[in-house]
């Protein structure tokens, strides 16, 4: 039966400032621009986000953000929160482009609403166990080999550390993900690697490529890496081309993971036998319910699951800190980066990104 209370959505443009910018294979990434999403009903507030984000072949900007939540806002008025394969449906039957992104606000939002209805926290409702979630890697973006020296620091004992990020039991973080796929090329991208490797200590490196590499490329700094002591490497080719995916994966010495040539649960499906592990970030698959289905559909095709995300805040992460417990690997850092993140939610224990015990996702407004 139809909930009867009025449903009504609110969107808010918010503008973080990033502490430091960000450079990957396709260039500085532009600051964020999130915009916050609110679903009320019956005296309770369920917040998703949404943020603009480009995987290279796919790209959703602000405006077709605000648009779509424009058109869904309209669509879901006649329905309850708690009916939302009936909202998803109209939204996805109704006229326009759609977009992954405001899906992810508005899916959010809903699941958010129904744990505070509840009062308890998603991972509680889905009786996940926050012990096992692994610990958050943290970015080095592009950049040279003393800076990125400079960055490790930060991340390991400066600024940005976990401790000082999460006083009294941030502890460390343990897990480095090194952007290579320089546009200055492999010997740029291995001067590189080399200079993180030095200042990393006991910490674990992963590799994050943005597509940046030939097949010819990434066939040469695959054993090289491993060379190096590295067991994970992201998205080394194209967002498509799964023959070279293929021929490389053969003859590759540590894992391939795929990020920008898996969206969603189809493209998993497509591109099992070419890969190790998926990355699943909020904005591309399009909410909580589509990244557990990508999620399922990883591990019934055998897969290792990462999470990640774009320029996303406190809000977003959080909320994808509740399926942490679910995955092999976890980097969630975009909102450790961020000097005026407007929202709390999860915290660092021990280099690990736990959710709190609000229901929900677990996010409120900082009290300032
Ligand atoms: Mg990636």
């Amino acid at each position: 039966m139809a909930e009867s209370t009025a449903t009504k959505l609110t969107c808010k443009i918010l503008t973080p400032r990033r502490r430091t910018p960000l450079r990957i294979s396709r260039g500085i990434s532009a600051g964020p621009c999130i915009v916050w999403v609110r679903i009320a009903s019956g005296g309770i507030e369920g917040w998703g986000e949404a943020g603009p984000f480009s995987t290279g072949t796919h790209t959703e900007t602000r405006e077709e953000i605000e648009d779509a939540l424009d058109r869904a806002s309209a669509a879901i008025r006649s329905y309850g929160p708690l009916e939302r394969q009936r909202i998803t449906g109209a939204i996805r039957s109704g006229p326009g482009k759609t977009s992954s992104a405001a899906m992810a606000a508005i899916d959010t939002a809903l699941l958010d609403w129904l744990g505070k209805k509840v009062n308890l926290p998603l991972w509680r409702l889905w009786g996940l166990d926050p012990a096992g979630i692994p610990p958050t890697s943290v970015t080095i973006g592009i950049s040279e080999p003393e800076a990125a020296a400079e960055r490790v620091r930060d991340w390991l004992q400066g600024e940005m550390s976990a401790e000082k990020l999460f006083p009294g039991g941030g502890g460390a973080f343990r897990v480095l993900k090194v952007k290579l796929g320089s546009p200055e090329g492999i010997r740029a991208d291995k001067a590189m690697l080399d200079a993180v490797v030095e200042e990393a200590g006991g910490a674990d490196i992963i590799v994050d490529a943005n597509a940046g590499w030939s097949l010819e490329d990434a066939s040469e700094m695959c054993i090289w890496l491993h060379e190096k002591g590295i067991k994970l490497l992201e998205q080394p080719l194209a967002a498509s081309g799964i023959g070279d995916w293929r021929r490389l994966h053969a003859i590759a010495p540590l894992k391939i993971f795929a990020d920008e040539s898996c969206l969603n649960a189809e493209d998993v499906f497509c591109w099992a036998d070419a890969i190790d592990g998926v990355v699943i970030k909020m904005m591309k698959c399009g909410g909580l319910s589509a990244a557990l289905s990508m999620l399922n559909t990883a591990r019934s095709c055998g897969l290792s699951v990462m999470l990640g995300c774009y320029s996303d805040s406190t809000l977003s992460n959080s909320a994808m800190a509740q399926i942490a417990p679910l995955v092999d690997y976890v980097d969630l850092d975009s909102h450790f980066n961020m000097t005026d993140d407007p929202f709390r939610g999860a915290y660092v224990r021990d280099g690990r990104l736990i959710p709190d015990d609000l229901p929900g996702i677990g996010v409120t407004l900082h009290e300032n």
